[in-house]
Parts: C-alpha cells; sequence; structure tokens
C-alpha cells in the first residue's frame, strides 16, 4: 500500500516551494560511508549535475557531506548542522542518514557509540542520537541511505552489543518530517547509485512544488523502485524457467542451488545494473544476498547455502523445467533450419498458384 500522510496529495503540483535547499547528510550512523562513495557512481542524474544546477527545474542545493566537503570537517563544516540544531537553519533543509542508529539508552551516561562534533561548552563528543533529536523536527525532508540506515542491517544483526536499529525505529514509523513526509528509505548495502540520486531528485522536485511526495510503501521504500522481486528482473530468470541449475559459481545458468535469494526480494538492481547500467548481482555471478530488505543479513544467513523456499521450488520445477527445455530444444532446431522452398532451382515450390 501506499503510504502517504493527509493532505500530502495536495502538497503536489501547485505548491508554493523552494528555491534553495541544504542537504545535511550525517553518515555518523554507524556505518563504513559505503553509501555516499556508491553515490557518486550515479549518472542519471548525477550529484555534480545537480550541486551545479544543471538539472532544469531543481532548486539551488547545497550539499553538506563529510566525505565530499573540501573543508574535510571542523567547525567550518559543522557551522549548518548546529545552525539547524537550533531551528535557525538558513534554507529549508533533508536530513539525510547513513548507518544505523545505535541505542544509546543502554549506556546512557557511560560513553557513547558514534557521535558527529563535540559539545561546544563541554567538549564532549555529540552522539549521532543527540543529532536526531534535534535535527529531526526541524527538517523538511529526511532521507535514509543504505540499509543500516533504514532497517538496521549489518550491525543490528542478532548478538551485537549496540542494539542498533534503523531510522524509523528510532524516529518512529509515523514520523513526518517538517515538510509533512515520512521518513525516506533506500536500501541498499549499499546503495544502488542511480536509485537514490533519483529519490533525492524526486524530493528535491517535491520541495519546488512541482511534484506530488514520492510514493512510498509500508516499509517506506520508493515503490517504482522496489517494487518487484530481483527474480521478477534476472537475465538468468529463463534458465530457472526451465530448471536448469548452476552447481557451482562458474556457470550463466540460474544460481538458486549455490545460495541467490532474487525471487522473494525487492530489488531492482539485475534491471538497473550497478553502474551506467552494468553488472547487477545475479546477472553477472553474484548470488542475490537480499541486502535492500529489512531482515538483512540474519533472514538470508548462511550465505551460498540453498535458501529454503529455492530448494523446493526448484524441486517443484524440474518436471515441468526438463520437460519444456527438451521441446523447446526440439522447436529450436526447427526453427533454425530454412523453408525447403528457398533453392535456385528452375521451379517455385512455394506453393505460388497464379
Ligand atoms: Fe556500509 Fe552497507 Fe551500511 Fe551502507 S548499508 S553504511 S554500505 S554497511
Ligand atoms: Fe532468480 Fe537468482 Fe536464479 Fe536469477 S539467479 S533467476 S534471481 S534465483
Ligand atoms: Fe542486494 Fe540482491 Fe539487490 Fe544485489 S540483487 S543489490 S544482493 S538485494
Amino acid at each position: 500500500g501506499t503510504t502517504q500522510t493527509d493532505g500530502q496529495a495536495s502538497r503536489g503540483a501547485g505548491r508554493k516551494g523552494f528555491d534553495e535547499v541544504d542537504i545535511l547528510w550525517i553518515s555518523e550512523g554507524l556505518s563504513c560511508d559505503g553509501d555516499t562513495v556508491s553515490m557518486t557512481a550515479s549518472g542519471q542524474p548525477s550529484i555534480e549535475d545537480v550541486v551545479m544546477g544543471l538539472i532544469p527545474g531543481l532548486p539551488k542545493v547545497n550539499l553538506h557531506n563529510k566525505v565530499l566537503s573540501p573543508t574535510m570537517g571542523g567547525e567550518e563544516y559543522l557551522a549548518p548542522f548546529r545552525a539547524a540544531a537550533r531551528g535557525e537553519a538558513a534554507n529549508p533543509f533533508i536530513l539525510v542518514i547513513e548507518g544505523s542508529i545505535p541505542n544509546q539508552n543502554i549506556i546512557e551516561g557511560d560513553g557513547y557509540w558514534t557521535s558527529f562534533g563535540n559539545d561546544e561548552t563541554t567538549g564532549e563528543p555529540l552522539p549521532l542520537n543527540w543529532w536526531l533529536d534535534h535535527l529531526g523536527p526541524h527538517a523538511w525532508a529526511v532521507v535514509a541511505a543504505g540499509t543500516c540506515a533504514t532497517y538496521g542491517g549489518i550491525h543490528a544483526m542478532a548478538g551485537n552489543p549496540t542494539g542498533a536499529m534503523g531510522l524509523a525505529d528510532y524516529l518512529g514509523w509515523d514520523y513526518r518530517s517538517a515538510g509533512g513526509l515520512p521518513i525516506v528509505n533506500v536500501p541498499g548495502c549499499p546503495i544502488q547509485p542511480e536509485n537514490f540520486m533519483e529519490t533525492l531528485t524526486w524530493v528535491l522536485y517535491h520541495a519546488t512544488g512541482a511534484a506530488p511526495p514520492p510514493p512510498l510503501d509500508e516499509m517506506l521504500r520508493p515503490q517504482w523502485l522496489f517494487g518487484r522481486t530481483v527474480h521478477e528482473g534476472c537475465d538468468r530468470a529463463a534458465y530457472y524457467e526451465q530448471a536448469d541449475f548452476a552447481k557451482d559459481y562458474n556457470s550463466p545458468k540460474c544460481q538458486v542451488k549455490v545460495g541467490c535469494w532474487g525471487p522473494v526480494v525487492n530489488c531492482n538492481v539485475p534491471k538497473r545494473g550497478w553502474m551506467n547500467g552494468i553488472g547487477g548481482c545475479p546477472n553477472v555471478g553474484g548470488i542475490c544476498i537480499g541486502c535492500t530488505m529489512p531482515g538483512f543479513p540474519d533472514a538470508f544467513m548462511p550465505f551460498m547455502d540453498t535458501p529454503p523456499g529455492g530448494g523446493l521450488s526448484s524441486v517443484l520445477i524440474r518436471p515441468y523445467g526438463a520437460f519444456i527445455r527438451r521441446m523447446r530444444g526440439i522447436t529450436n532446431a526447427v526453427v533454425n533450419q530454412e523453408p525447403k522452398w528457398r533453392h535456385n532451382e528452375d521451379a517455385v515450390t512455394t506453393g505460388y498458384d497464379p
């Protein structure tokens, strides 16, 4: 179903919008910065085009991202974040969070799991959680970049000591930004570059008043990107249908028996590719391990074992698939021959009757 707040539909085309927006990107969740790095590979659109104002109709965008900042951190870099936390942001801002959110409650008063800048009075590190508490109420929109930020990801697996969670687990699944939007989740470990930039661009068009809010599913993912399964877009899907399964990784055939979870995973990467349309996990020999999913990684482990459902369905499809494959082989041989009337002999044997 679509998650939209009351009145959101009316905030679409025609709403008075903004012509300048800041992006405050914090990658100090429990994170590897992989989503920032991945995002720089986007071509349609590229972050450079967005920041340089080359995309028609977008607002002026000021990007504040530590990894990409020429200031490399420090007070100059922190200034817009501090102003926003005080409710004094120069422009409406989109808060982008990268990395999972640790649970400070379990160590309250005894340090911090991850921090961003220092408290100006005490000099003590400011936990990520402090920033979320102070920026969350003022952000015009909030976007979670990557599976750690959306659902917790790798740091939130069973047995972890930090109590890590996704942004919606922290701010609340019913959180609404100052602009009336739910958190916009773009999962992936890391994000597929264009998936993220396309979503960000939609939010920016919405900020101008030119577009309605992005349609999200119940896990707050963009519907148009995560509405289908890996299997439904996989180059190897025809092998599955013919029950032609790879026995090892050195094969172009369907990889379900060597650990691919594609049939039950929401992800468009096989359709879209990774960079410039090239790649896309199972297309190029990588089993799908469900890295976009709320249940990742626990639900998909141990990696490389045959998924339970995959074992059953591949057994059930075998009699049909093997029979159909044989029949198609026969028909394929037939249609690989030219009709017998194409010859250079004296008579026309096409059946032509003048
Ligand atoms: Fe790194 Fe993956 Fe987490 Fe992104 S989702 S921060 S790429 S571990
Ligand atoms: Fe489906 Fe994976 Fe096989 Fe592709 S490789 S057809 S996604 S099971
Ligand atoms: Fe992740 Fe699977 Fe999508 Fe690859 S195909 S990006 S492993 S969910």
